[in-house]
C-alpha cells in the first residue's frame, strides 16, 4: 500500500482501496503458513491482486467508473472475484476502467482518466486501463480485467503486461457488470505468463450462476515448458498489411514470428476472409447488447437518481441523462435504434450473420494451425486526449474484435523492448475456442 501511495496519485490506476480487506486476508495466509497448513493453501496464496471496477466485491463501491454507480455497494462477490480470494490472493482494491467498459483508452472514466506508467503523457489503453496500470507500475502483482472487444489485450499491448482473454466460457460472468453479455469474458493481466495462467487455474471453470460458464479443468501452466517445436502458427496476410498498421508494430510482429520460426514452429498463411466485416458486427451487436444491459440502470432498482422528480417518466428520463456519461449515452442510443421495428433486420440480423461466417473462418484456420498470431493494436500508446472521435477509437480495436465475436482466445504478450522506440508494443497469440493454453505455450516459448 505504501507503494501504491506513492505511485497512484500520478497514475490513478485505482478507485478504491481495500485495505482492511487486505490485512484480514494476508492473516489468514500467514497463519497457515505458521500453523503448517501448506496442502490448504490455494495457488494464489499471498499473491495481492487488485480488480477492475465492473466486478463486484462484497461491501466494495462497484462503480464502473460511472455517476450512475457511484454509490453502489456490492452486496454480493462475483464468482471470479471469489475464485481468486478463495485461492488466497490478497484483494488491494478497485481499479478505474472506461465508463461500463465503453472505450480504448480509460479516458472515459467519470472518476478521471487512467495514466500509462511508461510515459504518463500516454493512455494506458482501455477499458481495462487501470487494471493493465497497476500491474505495470508494480501495484499490484495481478489484475483482473474484463475484455468485450479487446479490452484486456489492448491495454496489455499498451503497458507491456501479459493480458490474457480466455474462449468465451472460461470464466464465470456471475458478479460481472454485463456490457455485451455474448462477448464479455473476464481474465488476468500478470508479468509473466506462467503468473496469468496460475490466475487462469484459479478463476476459471463451470458456475452454476452462469450457464455459459464451462466445465474448464485444465491446467494452463501444463504444458508452458514444452516450446513451440512442432507447433503451427498462422499469419493472417491481411491483418500484417492492414491499412493504419504502424510499420514499427509490424516489424516488431515479424521479429516475433520469426523468432517462433527460430524455435521450431512451422509458420503458416491463413485466411480469415470476413475479419474485415468484425468492426461493423461489433459495433452492431455491442451496442445492442449493451443497450438492453444498460436498461436496468432506471434509477429506481439501481442507480443514480436525479432529485426533484414527481413523475416516473421524467425521472428516468434525468437521471439517465445525468447518470450517464456521452460514451454510454451514444451507445444506448444506438442499440435503441438498430433494434427497433424495422431496423433490427437490416442492422442486427445480418451483423448475427457476419459472427457465424466469421466463427467459421476461425474454425477453418485452425483446421491448419495451432494459434494464429497477429497484432493487438495498429499503434503503441497514444497521447491522452489525441483520440476525440468516436470512429478513431473504435478503429484502435480492428484486430482483437473478431476474437471476441469467435469466442475463442486471444492474449496480448508484451515484445522485448530492444530498440527503445519508448512504448511498449505485445503480440496477439489467438487459441482455437478451449484451447487456451495453446497461445500460453506460444507467448512462454517467447518469454
Ligand atoms: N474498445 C471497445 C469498445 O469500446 C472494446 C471495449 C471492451 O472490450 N470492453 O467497445
Amino acid at each position: 500500500f505504501s507503494h501504491i501511495a506513492h505511485c497512484d496519485p500520478k497514475v490513478h490506476a485505482f478507485l478504491e482501496l481495500t485495505e482492511d480487506k487486505a490485512y484480514e486476508k494476508a492473516a489468514e495466509v500467514d497463519a497457515a503458513i505458521a500453523e503448517g497448513r501448506f496442502d490448504q493453501m490455494g495457488v494464489l496464496a499471498g499473491v495481492p491482486i487488485a480488480f477492475k471496477d465492473n466486478l463486484n466485491l462484497l461491501g466494495t463501491r462497484t462503480t464502473c467508473a460511472s455517476r450512475m454507480l457511484e454509490n453502489y455497494v456490492s452486496p454480493y462477490t462475483a464468482t471470479c472475484v471469489q475464485r481468486a480470494l478463495d485461492a488466497g490472493s490478497i484483494p488491494l482494491g478497485k481499479l478505474n476502467m472506461d465508463e461500463f467498459a465503453f472505450g480504448s483508452t480509460t479516458e472515459s472514466s467519470a472518476f478521471g482518466p487512467t495514466r500509462n506508467p511508461w510515459n504518463l503523457e500516454c493512455v494506458p489503453g482501455g477499458s481495462s486501463g487501470g487494471s493493465a496500470a497497476a500491474v505495470a507500475a508494480g501495484m499490484a502483482v495481478v489484475a483482473l480485467g474484463s475484455d468485450t472487444g479487446g479490452s484486456i489485450r489492448q491495454p496489455g499491448s499498451f503497458t507491456g503486461t501479459v493480458a490474457v482473454k480466455p474462449s468465451y466460457g472460461v470464466v464465470s460472468r456471475y458478479g460481472v457488470v454485463a456490457f455485451g453479455s455474448s462477448l464479455d469474458q473476464v481474465g488476468p493481466f500478470a508479468r509473466s505468463v506462467r503468473d496469468a495462467a496460475l490466475v487462469l487455474n484459479a478463476i476459471s471453470g463451470r458456475d452454476r450462476l452462469d450457464v455459459t460458464s464451462q466445465n474448464i479443468t485444465t491446467d494452463f501452466t501444463a504444458n508452458l515448458d514444452e516450446g513451440v517445436s512442432g507447433m503451427k502458427v498462422g499469419v493472417v496476410p491481411a491483418f500484417m498489411e492492414a491499412q493504419g498498421l504502424d510499420p514499427l508494430v509490424k516489424e516488431r510482429i515479424e521479429d516475433a514470428v520469426r523468432e517462433l520460426e527460430n524455435l521450431g514452429a512451422e509458420i503458416v498463411e491463413v485466411e480469415l476472409p470476413n475479419a474485415q466485416a468484425a468492426m461493423s458486427a461489433y459495433y452492431v451487436l455491442g451496442p445492442c447488447e449493451a443497450y438492453s444491459n444498460l436498461a436496468r440502470f432506471d434509477s429506481v432498482r439501481y442507480g443514480y437518481c436525479d432529485p426533484g422528480h414527481r413523475d416516473l417518466g421524467s425521472q428516468y428520463e434525468a437521471s439517465r441523462a445525468t447518470g450517464f456519461g456521452p460514451e454510454a449515452r451514444r451507445r444506448i442510443m444506438l442499440g435503441s435504434y438498430l433494434l427497433s421495428a424495422g431496423v433490427y433486420d437490416k442492422y442486427y440480423y445480418p451483423a448475427q450473420q457476419v459472427r457465424t461466417l466469421i466463427t467459421q473462418d476461425y474454425r477453418r484456420a485452425y483446421e491448419k494451425v495451432d494459434v494464429i498470431v497477429a497484432p493487438v493494436a495498429p499503434k503503441t500508446a497514444f497521447k491522452l486526449g489525441e483520440l476525440s472521435d468516436p470512429t478513431s477509437m473504435y478503429l484502435t480495436d480492428m484486430f482483437t474484435i473478431s476474437v471476441n465475436i469467435a469466442g475463442t482466445g486471444g492474449m496480448s504478450f508484451p515484445l522485448p523492448l530492444t530498440r527503445n522506440e519508448g512504448m511498449p508494443v505485445g503480440i496477439q497469440i489467438i487459441s482455437p475456442q478451449f484451447k487456451d493454453e495453446n497461445m500460453l505455450r506460444v507467448a512462454a516459448a517467447l518469454e
